[in-house]
């Protein structure tokens, strides 16, 4: 079973919790805009659908035509509602849209709608279990300050003008929960792995796709980096970080960028940078503008966002079964450990794939050992999601079933799963029977062959009785040739102990 190490408090105290880099402690903040699957706009009836000709999906609300109202759209509040609820936010009952002035070329209006002063999720935290290293793992919780809801702008398309830019303005007015935390994580990994907490999070209960590459989940990630125990140093904000991997490599070159900077005597300018995935450096872009920059107001064509107690309790009554609260049901139904239940839980198809098959099979720990083990490897070696799986959890339900049974041992309960894996065969019992792997059980041909090599290898057997504990795993090894496998270690190694302690 795994050790688990909370660390949280440790951190809330400022002593460092993650690896020095060159004696300098990293600090990480996150700012994620997750795109709300709502089929229509924050405040309009245009389409929202990803891929369209260009320009075709954006309508005058969008544009902020002389003569039009935005519109609330409902969907867009109980998506973030449900956010809220899922990582133990206060929802605020009423909350306030501001224009953030800005001028770009992709925000013709010179304006985004967004929250500001009172955002509509307040507080709350995402916890999570980093990767375990030598079976110990390391238990975090990254506090979110807010998730406000605001509109996208549109987007500027270098690649295909010659020369010049052209301007999208289907995604203006797309509605996102831009999800922004304290500056809570130490190093990259841990930056990883809350991100897709997170990611796991909004794509459970469904606000949003989750496709990083159609920029569905974008993370902008705050980094700076201080000496155990000092003030915290100026951070620089990479922008939309798209994959998992790239955010990793950004920040660890970030990271590292600005050590050297300091060691050199340069003091850290706030900056806003880009990452570039082709030299694997992050540059500066811009400067980073204070909020004073932006002239935020009240937009005067909104009213407040007013959220009743009733909706709330509405939208909580009808939300699934939250991630946390399945591994917890895991732990107390099925026995399993802590780091077991939350990594089963990673999805929803995953979590179903482990119950059908403990449920049939009744040996939880053993399935959660297999999918966590053989299971999990062979999905990540192939880069194919469980539910595509070759191996369902029927048959893997089987399969464990006749190792709980002693049918088989665990070296070929994994022949078997091979051969389901690659197609060869789909009856658990039938590939047992056609491969002959059927463990031993007749303790009378086992004496028989154990006896055998007894006295077939007299010098391993002196070098046992005179103390070396070693040479019996020869003998061990000799008569699990000899019955083809197909002996039950264990019961090899009792029958050995007792004709030899005689
Ligand atoms: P702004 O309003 O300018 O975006 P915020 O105070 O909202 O600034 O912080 C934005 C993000 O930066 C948050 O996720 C926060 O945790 C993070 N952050 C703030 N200070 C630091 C720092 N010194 N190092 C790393 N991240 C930081
Ligand atoms: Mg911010």
């Amino acid at each position: 079973m795994s050790e688990i190490v909370n660390t949280f408090e440790a951190q809330q105290q400022g002593r460092p919790t993650g690896p020095l880099v060159c004696g300098y402690e990293v600090i990480i903040g996150f700012e994620t805009h997750a795109q709300l699957s709502t089929a229509s706009k924050i405040f309009s009836r245009a389409s929202t659908a990803f891929g369209a000709e260009p320009n075709t999906q954006a309508c005058a609300v969008d544009l902020a035509l002389p003569g039009t109202l935005p519109v609330m759209n409902k969907g867009a509040v109980e998506r973030a509602i449900e956010f809220g609820l899922a990582v133990g936010s206060h929802i605020a009952p009423r909350s306030i849209f501001a224009r953030k002035n800005y001028f770009y070329p992709d925000l013709p209006k010179g304006y985004q709608i967004s929250q500001f002063e009172i955002p509509v999720v307040q507080g709350g935290a995402v916890e999570f279990f980093m990767p375990e290293v030598k079976g110990v793992a390391e238990k975090k919780s990254v506090r979110l300050v807010r998730a406000h809801l605001e509109e996208d702008a549109g987007k500027s398309l270098h690649e295909d003008f010659i020369g010049q830019t052209g301007i999208d303005l289907n995604r203006a007015g797309t509605p996102l929960l831009e999800i922004v935390t304290e500056p809570d994580m130490r190093s990259s990994s841990e930056a990883v792995a809350y991100a897709r907490e997170l990611h796991k999070i909004v794509t459970w209960i469904g606000i949003c796709d989750g496709n990083m590459q159609e920029g569905s989940f974008r993370c902008d990630a705050n980094v700076s980096v201080r000496k155990p125990g000092a003030a915290l140093g100026t951070r620089r904000e990479i922008k939309n970080l798209n994959s998992f991997k790239f955010m990793q490599q950004a920040i660890d070159y970030e990271v590292r960028w600005q050590i050297e900077q300091i060691e050199d005597g340069h003091a850290i300018e706030q900056a806003t940078v880009l990452f570039n995935p082709d030299t694997g450096e992050t540059r500066a872009m811009r400067t980073k503008e204070d909020a004073a920059d932006y002239r935020y107001f009240p937009d005067p064509d909104l009213p407040p966002l007013c959220i009743s107690e009733q909706w709330i309790q509405q939208i909580r009554d009808l939300m699934s079964e939250l991630p946390r609260v399945m591994a917890q049901r895991f732990v107390r139904d099925y026995g399993l450990p802590e780091y077991d239940a939350t990594t089963l839980t990673q999805s929803k198809a995953m979590a179903a794939y482990f119950e059908d098959a403990a449920k049939s099979c009744g040996q939880a720990k053993l399935v959660s050992n297999w999918i966590m083990g053989e299971v999990s490897r062979r999905l990540n070696s192939e880069d194919i999601g469980i539910a595509a799986a070759p191996v369902t959890s029927a048959q893997l339900a089987v399969l464990i079933g006749r190792i709980a049974d002693g049918t088989v041992s665990n070296n070929a309960a994994r022949q078997v799963f091979d051969t389901l894996w690659s197609g060869e065969g789909a009856e658990v019992d039938a590939i047992i029977e056609a491969k002959g792997l059927k463990q031993m059980n007749d303790t009378g041909a086992l004496e028989k062959i154990v006896e055998e090599v007894i006295s077939a290898n007299a010098k391993n057997v002196a070098e046992f009785k005179a103390g070396n504990e070693k040479a019996l795993n020869a003998l061990v090894g000799q008569i699990m040739k000899a019955s083809k496998g197909k002996a039950n270690p264990q019961q090899v190694n009792d029958l050995l102990r007792s004709k030899l302690n005689t």
